[in-house]
């Protein structure tokens, strides 16, 4: 770790990818706290600043609740690792890599697989059910993939996720798990709280258990819809440090 921090304090883009380092290693506890992860099954990347696409992951073979700021590696859009130590897992650089690349919105991707949306995404047509208050987050986010054959093992199955997830927010993979996107940590992070995570993680159990009952549903056709802070025209990041905001998640 030492050597690390030497290496990334040379300059001030070091200066910043450290800084997001950091951020990114509060996504990953946050997650390990919240239970969505599966063993060392599930990853999450940023796109870094500059002229070189790269974007930074967590290497193969590490549990979330093990990853550090220096524990992640960074690597470009073809799977090379170009900094940090550790392998680059094939299935996370399918997903992960396609849908930087081709959805420029995406800088921050999260793939976790929480157990009420995963066990959702595992019933025939499973949707979610919303109430009205997380329509007006989630009505217009959701996107679903419904023809998935299998684990992500080409760029052609990144490629067909990308398309998948379109414009939205968040894609609810049948029989598999979610992806959620952000523009930056934060945000993403608002998202995962707000609109992806403990939204989808209330919206999940809810919508099992509500099928559980067994009584018809009452399906709401009017989507509310709400524009988030960050997809308005004038919307800035704010640059608040992730592990200054959530503190209480870590
Ligand atoms: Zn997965």
């Amino acid at each position: 770790m030492t050597a690390v921090v030497r290496e990334l304090s040379r300059s001030n883009s070091e200066e910043a990818e450290w800084k997001l380092r950091c951020d990114m290693a509060a996504v990953f506890r946050a997650c390990a706290r919240l239970g969505w992860n599966e063993q060392i099954g599930n990853h999450n990347s940023l796109m870094l600043p500059g002229d070189r696409p790269l974007f930074m992951i967590n290497p193969r073979g590490m549990l979330f609740r093990e990853l550090t700021a220096s524990s992640l590696i960074v690597c470009d859009l073809d799977g090379n690792v170009i900094r940090g130590k550790g392998e680059l897992r094939k299935v996370a650089f399918h997903i992960h890599a396609r849908i930087h690349l081709q959805n420029p919105a995406a800088k921050c991707v999260l793939h976790v697989h929480p157990q009420y949306l995963t066990a959702l995404s595992l019933l025939e047509d499973g949707r979610m059910t919303l109430s009205h208050h997380n329509d007006l987050i989630l009505g217009d986010r959701i996107a679903y993939d419904d023809a998935a054959t299998g684990p992500a093992a080409s760029n052609d199955e990144g490629d067909r996720l990308a398309r998948a997830l379109g414009d939205k927010t968040v894609l609810v993979m049948a029989n598999h798990g979610v992806t959620v996107i952000g523009p930056t940590v934060l945000e993403l992070e608002e998202t995962v709280r707000y609109g992806g995570g403990v939204e989808l993680l209330n919206v999940a159990p809810c919508a099992v258990s509500t099928f559980a009952t067994g009584v018809p549903l009452t399906i709401v056709t009017q989507t509310f819809g709400l524009t988030l802070v960050w997809e308005q025209p004038d919307w800035k990041p704010t640059g608040i440090p992730l592990r200054e905001e959530v503190p209480v998640m870590l």
